[in-house]
Parts: structure tokens; sequence; C-alpha cells
């Protein structure tokens, strides 16, 4: 595993993490997530996202989390950066939503008890909920910060102008923000035009999530819909409507350019995300150790030619 600096900061993050966000919650096997973790954390895979909302049901991600840490890896700690974050959805209810002090604050205390954690590595407001002021939710991250519950803060899926305003605060307050999570892949380019120029600008490292699309930017569809996939799956995110033709014909002609360069259509989508110098990390999701180990294995320092991009970049848009 090679090692990437996070934005301006001391810290060093693995240039893949892994995501707890699917295939950990209570209607997952517990025994392969616990191979997952381990295997990850073996593997040179310190970093570790989660959030408060990881189930289903949510919350159980921290649970099976928690649990896996004290039975097997209390005592590497020390050699964990393990997040978390709160802003989604959690329970119903006023104050079990959305990016205000009061849930930030008594989430982050929940997350810390259903982990079995002191503190988090870096703890996150999830998303702008559009509503609360961007320096009330920097102010409780701040103050989260300074209480010792994370020794970092992050902004996830911030839009271009809260982004700014939030680097701000935060510098200002000397808890400058440490990361900036956005989706991006081969078929979400997205925050890569709006987002990256921003966070980087401000010394913010940049992780990415969901990097192969949830799995289309894999080989797994390009048959029809396994059985057991997201897609297949209840609790799964990814809906039948976003497997759509033209995006299996994208994916299957992307697969043959990643044929061509020697390696998966899962591998090329994290070296794509990983030549660009500015991402820190990309942060996988797996549901089995074959997974996360071809994903491992995938990665490289071959780089692209600019005829590969533009194919690329090409097919990918259509
Ligand atoms: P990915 O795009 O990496 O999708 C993961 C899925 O892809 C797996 O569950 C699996 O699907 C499939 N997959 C992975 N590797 C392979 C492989 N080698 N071959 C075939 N299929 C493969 O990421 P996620 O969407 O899971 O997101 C990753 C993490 O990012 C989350 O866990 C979470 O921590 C974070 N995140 C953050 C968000 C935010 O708002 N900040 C939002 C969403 C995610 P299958 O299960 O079908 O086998």
């Amino acid at each position: 595993m090679e090692y990437r600096r996070c934005g301006s900061s001391g810290i060093l993050l693995p240039e893949i993490s892994l995501g707890l966000w699917h295939n950990f919650g209570d209607v997952d096997s517990f025994d392969e997530s616990r191979r997952m973790i381990l295997f990850a954390f073996e593997n040179g895979i310190c970093h570790f996202d989660l959030a408060n909302n990881y189930g289903p049901p949510p919350g159980a991600a921290e649970i099976n989390f928690g649990k896996i840490l004290k039975h097997d890896l209390s005592a590497h700690r020390d050699e964990m950066f393990i997040a978390s974050k709160a802003g989604h959805r959690m329970w119903p209810g006023v104050y079990g939503d959305g990016s205000s002090r009061k849930n930030l604050i008594a989430s982050c205390d929940a997350s810390l008890w259903r982990t079995g954690l002191e503190y988090f590595d870096v703890f996150y407001s999830h998303r702008y909920d559009g509503v609360t002021p961007v320096e009330e939710t920097m102010q409780a991250l701040i103050d989260i910060v300074r209480s010792g519950k994370a020794l970092y803060a992050g902004i996830s899926k911030y839009p271009p102008e809260e982004q700014k305003m939030a680097y701000k605060i935060l510098r200002e307050a000397k808890v400058p923000c440490l990361v900036s999570q956005y989706r991006a892949s081969m078929f979400d380019t997205k925050s890569i035009n709006l987002n990256f120029g921003i966070a980087d600008e401000n010394g913010s490292g940049i992780v990415c999530f969901s990097p192969l699309a949830q799995g289309l930017l894999t080989d797994k569809y390009l048959e029809g819909i396994p059985a057991g996939s997201r897609v297949a799956r209840e609790s799964g995110f990814l809906q039948m409507s976003q497997v759509s033709p033209e995006r299996v014909e994208a994916a299957r002609r992307l697969n043959e350019i990643a044929g061509r360069r020697g390696e998966s259509l899962a591998g090329m989508a994290i070296n794509w995300l990983l030549a660009d110098r500015r991402v820190t990390s990309v942060i996988v999701g797996a549901s089995s150790v074959e997974q996360l180990k071809a994903n491992i294995g995938s990665l490289n320092q071959k780089g692209f030619t600019s005829e590969e991009l533009d194919c690329i970049s090409r097919i990918a848009s259509q």
C-alpha cells in the first residue's frame, strides 16, 4: 500500500480506504464483515469510513465495527484512522437529521458510544443541509475537535460556495479542514470539476466515495443483475433504473480499454481517480474479501496516455 499526504496536513492516508456504508449492517454476515476489516488492516488499509446512519438499521455498522475493533484490533488503535459523520437522517424526529449543532454534537457522542471509541480521527459534517448556517455547523465541528472527541474536522458534499465558507471558518478557528469527501468516478465527474480545485487551493485533502459507481464500474452488471448484488438486495442504494442499457454499454466499452491495459474495470476506475494527484484516497466498498483483494491488487502507477483519457471521457460521458 502506498500512502498519500492528506492536503497540507501531517496525515498520511492509504490510496485505498474502506467504507462501511453497505455490507456491515445487521442484515449482512458478521463473519464476512470481520474478515474484510481484518484483511483490509493487514494489507495496509488503515483508514475506515463510517457514519452514524450506516447499517441497516442505522447505527449497526458502527456497532459491528466496534465489536470487531474490541475483539481483534484494540491493540492497534494508534495505527488506525477512523472517520464518522453526522448530517443525514438517523432517526425520526426534528433532531435526528440535518447539520445543526444539536444534531452533530449528540450524534458524535452516540457514534463514540456505538463504536466504543474514545475519539474519532476525523469527524465530518456529512452534508450541507441547505438550511443550517455554515457557521453553526462549523462551530459544532470546531467544538467537537476542541473537546477531544475528534482529532480533525472534515466536510462532505459541500457545494462550492459553502465549501469555501467552511474552509475559511475552520481555518480562522485554527481547526483547518483536514479532508473533503466527494462522490467521484469515471461516471461522475461533477465534483472533480466543481470542488476539487477549491479543496486543493485550501489545503484540504480529497477522498472520493463510490469510485466504482456502486459496482457499475466493475464487470458485475455486464451480463445482467447477479443475485446478492447491491441492486438485487432490498437494503442496497443502487437502483435497478441506474443499471440502464446505456450505462451497461459504457461499462462494456470501458472494460475493453481496461483489458487492453491489462487490468480489470474496477482496477482501472480506481487508478483513474488516483492519477489525479490532488486525490488523497479512494474509499471503496466491498461485499467480500475477494473484491477487496482484487481492488488492492489493482493498484498500479502506470498512468494513462492522453488517448486513453480522451477515450474514457468520451465513453463515460455518453
Ligand atoms: P464503490 O463505488 O466502491 O462500490 C462498492 C460496491 O462495488 C461493492 O459493494 C460491490 O458491490 C462492488 N464491488 C467492489 N469491488 C468489486 C470488484 N472488485 N468486483 C466486482 N464488484 C465490486 O463504493 P460505495 O458506493 O460502497 O462507497 C464507498 C464508501 O464511500 C462508503 O462505504 C462510504 O464509506 C462512503 N460514502 C460516503 C458518502 C457521503 O455522503 N460522504 C456517500 C456514499 C458513500 P456488491 O455489493 O453488489 O457486491
